[in-house]
């Protein structure tokens, strides 16, 4: 990684985003911005400096209370919302795309304030990522639809059945602090198409880009409770979503630890779940593979995002005739890397979320080199400001090592040589999540063999992170339950209705 000690320059704030930051941001409640019941407030940081961003309202359990009435009020018969024309919630949706369009950069800098994430990538890549989920789920609006079923054992010609497909009522949902814009447009956009109303709470480390999100959903004409915001800490708010009486379902994006706290906290009234978990992906170059694509491809898929992405390809499996080739090619391109803060002209990689996940992540690294693994390049901290992490490699691992068997999620890879297909599959399964896996080769048999062998909710061939709103998106094992993207993410906002008509 480039050392770089000079002051970096940041690009100006935006005016408006100046005032949004000025004042204690509120809870959408009922189409109203109100203060917390406590009148509690906390901190986001800026994880570049660690100087404190803007405070916002601490929302606990009497205002998810209050956020699940009016997300349940505005799903009552007589509501805008629940007489709204599927035609109308496309237009509603569109014009949300178009707003967060006309604000991109508003958008962009402020995720990458809060979450540390290059403005480049946020405004390049998040944003229109938002807009496009929005745009896509449009789509669907005007295509929910039932089936008309033929009978297989009551006497045909007297019985008349046909299916609904209707909206699973208030959706509870929870996101996590690597893409906190992106995750809120995952849940909203699908919620919005198939007639669901929400609360959401984002991650006590990134709420801002969901509240400035919350003000264009006012401003797209989102009725009043279809939509509610109440950030604050997943232990309180957090906790009371998931347990909520009130709430059918909900939409967890997280750590697998806490899922299996979700699960519990829903079986109260065995509420709707979908979870999209941790992962810990293989990403596999054989030799017969463009090396040097499969190098940029396998660096990308470690460094991008400082590693925080649920599908890091986090453990390269390389076949041992290209293994020095491999391992040197992503070292220099991991010592090019320049860091800094996502705000700066020319940073590559930006800091981690915060001082915890920084401190995570190098005890994880620390572990990996107590255990006997070779630290190939980077294993500590970046500067003394801010919370960055270099890039770092570990070779010499073992199957059963923690960096190996553990999600980390921050720039680290572990990297292991093969010798076949078989023996490279068994260990690429060889841990209890399935979210992801990427495969190198030209050869096309070898290519549909490992897919068909690895088990992991989405396999890439010669690429790594091509991501669709079209593609059903998801985790095998541990990784979680359901899917999101495609047509396959209305199964989680839709219920069916079977009606059996006899006919006189
Ligand atoms: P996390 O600790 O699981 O938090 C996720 C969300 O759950 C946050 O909003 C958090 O609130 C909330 N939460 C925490 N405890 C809770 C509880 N007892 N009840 C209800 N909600 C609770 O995960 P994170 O640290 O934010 O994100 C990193 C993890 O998420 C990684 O493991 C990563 O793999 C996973 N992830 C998975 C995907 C995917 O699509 N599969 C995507 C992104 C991230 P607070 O943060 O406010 O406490
Ligand atoms: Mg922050």
């Amino acid at each position: 990684m480039s050392q770089d000690h000079t002051v970096p320059t940041l690009l100006p704030r935006l005016p408006a985003l100046s005032d949004f930051l000025a004042q204690p941001r509120k809870l959408l409640i009922g189409g109203s911005w109100v203060a917390s019941q406590s009148g509690k407030t906390f901190t986001s940081l800026d994880p570049a400096t660690g100087e404190p961003l803007a405070r916002i309202y601490e929302g606990d359990a009497v205002d998810i209370d209050a956020a699940v009435q009016a997300a349940r009020a505005a799903l009552s018969p007589d509501a805008p919302f629940a007489r709204m024309p599927p035609t109308e919630r496309a237009r509603l949706l569109h014009r949300l795309a178009d707003r967060v369009d006309q604000h991109a950069d508003e958008l962009a800098q402020l995720e990458s304030l809060d979450n540390g994430k290059v403005y480049k990538t946020a405004r390049h890549g998040d944003v229109p990522a938002v807009s496009g989920v929005f745009r896509y789920m449009a789509g669907w609006a005007t295509k929910l639809e039932g089936r008309s079923l033929p009978l297989s054992a009551l006497p045909p010609g007297l019985f008349h059945a046909y299916t609904l497909r209707e909206p699973i009522g208030v959706v509870g949902a929870i996101i996590p602090w690597n893409f906190p814009l992106l995750m809120a447009a995952w849940k909203l956009a699908p919620a919005l198409c198939c007639g669901c109303s929400v609360v959401l709470k984002p991650a006590e480390q990134t709420p801002l880009s969901a509240l400035r999100l919350g003000e264009l959903l006012c401003e797209a004409g989102v009725p009043p409770g279809v939509v509610n915001i109440v950030p604050g800490f997943g232990e309180t708010a957090g906790a009371a979503l998931a347990a909520h009486p009130q709430v059918d379902k909900v939409a967890f994006t997280g750590s697998t630890e806490v899922g299996r706290l979700i699960v519990k906290a829903a079986a109260g009234n065995l509420k709707k779940l979908t979870l999209e978990l941790g992962g810990k992906s293989p990403n596999v170059i054989f030799a017969d593979a463009d090396i040097e694509a499969a190098i940029a491809g396998a660096a990308n898929a470690i460094f991008y995002n400082q590693g925080q992405v649920c599908t890091a390809g986090s453990r390269l499996y390389v076949e041992a005739s290209v293994f020095d080739r491999v391992l040197s090619g992503i070292t220099a391109r991991a010592m090019k890397i320049r860091l800094g803060p996502g705000m700066a002209e020319g940073s590559q990689m930006g800091p981690l979320v915060s001082d915890v996940q920084l401190a995570r992540v190098r005890r994880y690294v620390d572990s990996g080199h107590a255990q006997g693994a070779r630290l190939v390049i980077g294993g500590g901290q970046h500067g003394s400001t801010g919370y960055f992490m270099q890039p770092t490699i570990l070779s010499d691992v073992t199957p059963q090592m923690q960096v190996v068997q553990e999600e980390i999620f921050g720039p680290v890879l572990t990297v292991h040589r093969f010798s076949s297909l078989e023996e490279v599959t068994a260990l690429a399964n060889d841990t209890v999540y399935g979210l992801a896996a990427g495969v190198w080769t030209r050869d096309v048999s070898k290519a549909h063999r490992a897919a068909q062998q690895l088990k992991a909710g989405t396999v890439w061939i010669n690429c790594y992170g091509a991501f669709d709103d079209a593609l059903p998106f998801g985790g095998y094992k541990q990784s979680g339950w359901g899917r999101e993207g495609g047509a396959e993410v209305l199964d989680a906002y839709l219920q069916t209705k079977t009606v059996v008509v006899k006919l006189g």
